[in-house]
């Protein structure tokens, strides 16, 4: 049985499990895709103290060989239910089931979809979530970026790089990106800014996406399309706990404790104004402190 199971490995899981295991705390660490969460979608990082600029896969690598040398466990799967029994926590992970004191929920979020049809059909063949996964499959073409934040603005730079002509497209003309990434972005020639449009269809070809329709009836003939319209967090296997939340986000207290004792979340699953790499890190570290102070 170990003291905590951290469920996610993003940069949040991972930091909590860096500090429970220098402070010889048993933890296992459960994750069901690989080590780094939504970091590794990012083209480049450049708010992230210690590095001008690094990438984020290289990032999320750098810490998992962190985890690595301190020889923390790892487990593969996706957790799927949890129950609280006595004060013990039974995870539901592949076809086990494993017992713990503590857990520490570092989930994040996943991708919002613009929900149209075809979307979901199309990934892997046009669509995507990811420009850093993708983007070379769309060398010397024109694809569309959807989105107004950070995220969008980065992506659709990282892409211009690549692509022929990348075309953003953000419902109004206010955006929520900064105005470092704007002014990069606004000085590519090959970027067109779409402004007070939203993709209304995606259409497809032979299987493939063949373009886009916008909200105003113009047509964009591209073949990529890529969607930063932000991201939800799922909480789902955590219902039957009670755990209070606040659009699936969880509430926790200063020791990022849920409402349910020995049930910690930190990073982006959890309700805040911050959603960052570096918040994420600060709160994954309370959380695990709060776990070291209540095993002294
Ligand atoms: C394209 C992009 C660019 C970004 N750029 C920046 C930037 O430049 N600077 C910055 O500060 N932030 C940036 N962010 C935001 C930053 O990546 C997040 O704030 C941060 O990664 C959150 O970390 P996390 O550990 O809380 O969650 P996540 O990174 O979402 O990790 C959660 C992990 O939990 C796993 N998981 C989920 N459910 C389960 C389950 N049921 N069982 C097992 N495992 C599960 C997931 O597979 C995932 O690996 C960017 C985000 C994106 C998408």
């Amino acid at each position: 049985m170990y003291n905590t199971i951290i469920i996610g490995s993003g940069i949040a899981g991972m930091t909590a499990a860096i500090y429970l295991k220098r402070a010889n705390i048993s933890c296992l660490v459960i994750e069901k895709s690989s080590p780094g969460g939504q970091i590794n979608k990012a083209s480049n990082v450049e708010n992230y103290p210690g590095f001008k600029s690094i990438d984020g896969p290289s990032l999320a690598l750098n810490i998992y060989e962190q985890l690595t040398k301190l020889e923390v466990d790892m487990k593969f799967g996706e957790v799927s239910k949890i129950e609280n029994k006595l004060g013990k926590k039974l995870i539901y992970v592949n076809d086990e089931i494993l017992e713990c004191q503590n857990i520490i929920v570092a989930t994040g979020r996943k991708p919002r979809e613009l929900n149209l049809e075809n979307e979901k059909g199309l990934i892997g063949h046009g669509v995507s979530y990811c420009a850093l996964c993708d983007g070379i499959f769309y060398k010397n073409k024109d694809v569309a970026v959807v989105g107004g934040g950070n995220s969008a603005f980065e992506e659709a730079y990282y892409l211009s790089n690549i692509c022929n002509r990348v075309f953003l497209v953000h419902r109004s003309s206010n955006f929520r990106a900064s105005a470092l990434n704007q002014k990069k972005v606004k000085a590519k020639e090959n970027i067109i800014i779409k402004e007070n449009e939203q993709v209304k269809k995606i259409n497809e070809k032979d299987t493939y996406l063949n373009s886009i329709t916008l909200s105003s009836g113009e047509e964009l003939k591209v073949n990529g399309l890529f969607i930063y319209i932000g991201s939800d967090p799922d909480t789902s296997f955590l219902e039957g706990l009670n755990i209070e939340s606040e659009n699936g986000y969880l509430i926790v207290n200063e020791n990022m404790e849920t409402n349910i004792e020995g049930v910690y979340a930190c990073g982006d699953v959890i309700f805040k104004k911050v959603y960052q790499l570096t918040t994420a890190v600060g709160e994954a570290t309370v959380a695990a402190s709060s776990i070291i102070k209540n095993n002294d």
